[in-house]
């Protein structure tokens, strides 16, 4: 049994915060991205550094408490959290160091993706990423990271140089292609099961200004330009990155009037090849079909990469379906069609991600990240503000991702799972690298200490 002396010894090793109920910040330090998720962790250890992670580890670990480590909390099933045990969250791990001459950026186990492209951005230089800034670099880099630069630089994964991390036993390591690589195999891809990362290494790339932006379509068109999006991606030189989606245009500027509301379909671009080239790499795409809006441009990197984020400000209810997709079939897309039109609330999405390119010249093995020969990841999320609209967007979720799945490569991108699926589908996603990442566990983690995730079990 947990008791006040321990706790009170607990609190006086920790140069963070440490929160329990009652606490005035204990309700807003339990609160995730999700608003759909309410669980109340029996302490949370606001980390500030390495050895308040390794204390908390030893905490946990001599309680018999479960443990949840958080890092920017944008996890879909709530991941970051858990009900009863301890909550490592390492919000408080946030810096960034730029090495310039080494063409790499290091950040804290706790920063957002918006950090690292604040700190990299001034060099000329970006780091693969998402599509939101707000997302944590923890989450997204352990279970992949697809986003605006997929297709030219690869998976972040693919560009993750080292990682720190805190094991099951308070033990700290340093992995690298060299150093404990069994371990920094399965860190590209298999989540935050294998221990604490504090630290990730990654390599930078010159890319300052993108030429990208949203380009819209009437919904008649969606047929049209489905059809014509799964030819040309593939065909597409890697400076090209575009993913597919349903909206519904936000009723703000800079978005004319006559579209405000209005269900559409379209492909957010991002083009990250010579500046002066980026008219000739758009050509073929204004001339498919005139978009009924085109906010295509030179942008900054991290502008491209915040451009959602007013839109999705934490807090929203979020319902999530995911599958990976070899071939927009002439049989699916009707399907889409379907759910397109009946998108249930402003914002409620499908996006259809690129993983080809630079992502599919790795091989299936060389990281636990199995589905390297799919086109797409296909999330569809059911968004809303109010929890009262909750069942209308999880029947819309479910419905669609029914209609569409039987289309689908079979695994899901564990990112964007909702955490309710199943082991099956976790095993399903890692393919022939699912037993190499159990020997991995029971190497690193045999009593499965940390298992608030997409859980591989150690036997
Ligand atoms: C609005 C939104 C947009 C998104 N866009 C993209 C996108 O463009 N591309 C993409 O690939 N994904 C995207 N995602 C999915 C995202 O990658 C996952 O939600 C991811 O889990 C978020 O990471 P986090 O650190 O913010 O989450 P958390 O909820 O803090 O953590 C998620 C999981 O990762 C583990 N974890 C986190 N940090 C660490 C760490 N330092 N060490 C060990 N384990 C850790 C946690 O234990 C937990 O299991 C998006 C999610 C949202 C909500």
């Amino acid at each position: 049994m947990l008791n006040e002396a321990a706790i009170s010894d607990f609190r006086a090793m920790l140069r963070g915060q440490l929160i329990a109920p009652g606490d005035p910040a204990y309700d807003e330090a339990c609160r995730v991205y999700n608003g759909m998720i309410h669980k109340k962790p029996r302490l949370i250890a606001r980390c500030t550094d390495v050895a308040d992670v390794i204390s908390s580890v030893n905490f946990a670990r001599e309680n018999d408490l479960l443990v949840a480590i958080r890092g920017g909390g944008h996890n879909a099933g709530g991941l970051g959290m858990c009900d009863d045990g301890l909550v490592i969250d390492l919000s408080p791990i946030k810096y960034t160091r730029v090495d310039p001459t080494a063409r790499s950026v290091t950040a804290g186990g706790g920063c957002t993706w918006g950090d690292v492209d604040h700190a990299t951005h001034v060099f000329g230089m970006a780091t693969p990423s998402g599509i939101i800034s707000t997302t944590g670099v923890g989450g997204l880099t352990l279970g992949g990271g697809v986003g605006h630069l997929t297709r030219k630089c690869g998976l972040t994964i693919d560009n993750l140089l080292s990682a720190d991390v805190v094991l099951a036993t308070g033990e700290f390591v340093r992995t690298s292609a060299d150093e404990n690589p069994d371990l920094f195999w399965a860190l590209r891809g298999g989540g935050g099961n294998f221990g604490v990362v504090t630290a990730f290494t990654f390599k930078m790339h010159p890319i300052d200004t993108i030429y990208g932006g949203p380009m819209l379509y009437e919904l008649s068109d969606t047929a049209d330009v489905m059809k014509w999006y799964r030819d040309f991606i593939p065909a597409a030189p890697n400076d090209l990155n575009g993913f597919f989606a349903f909206l519904t245009v936000p009723p703000v500027a800079p978005f004319p009037q006559h579209l405000h509301m209005k269900k559409m379909c379209g492909v957010v671009w991002a083009y990250a090849g010579p500046l002066e080239r980026a008219e000739d790499a758009f050509k073929p795409i204004r001339d498919f079909k005139k978009p009924a809006l085109d906010f295509v441009g030179p942008l900054p990197h991290p502008a491209l990469q915040s451009m959602f984020d007013a839109l999705y400000p934490p807090g929203l209810q979020w319902y999530w379906r995911a599958d990976f997709v070899n071939e927009l079939s002439d049989a699916a897309i009707p399907q889409h069609i379907r759910f397109g039109e009946k998108l249930p609330s402003m914002h409620s999405t499908m996006h259809m991600y690129p993983v080809d390119g630079a992502a599919s010249r790795i091989s299936k093995t060389e990281t636990a990240w199995n589905y390297r020969d799919t086109k797409w990841a296909q999330v569809i999320v059911g968004v809303d503000p109010d929890p009262a609209n909750n069942e209308k967007i999880i029947s819309w979720t479910k419905s669609y991702y029914d209609a569409v799945h039987p289309y689908s490569a079979g695994g899901a991108y564990v990112n964007f799972l909702m955490g309710d699926e199943g082991e099956e589908r976790v095993k399903k996603t890692y393919g022939d690298n699912y037993e190499r990442l159990v020997a991995i566990k029971k190497k690193y983690d045999p009593k499965n200490f940390f298992r608030v995730n997409q859980n591989i079990k150690p036997s």
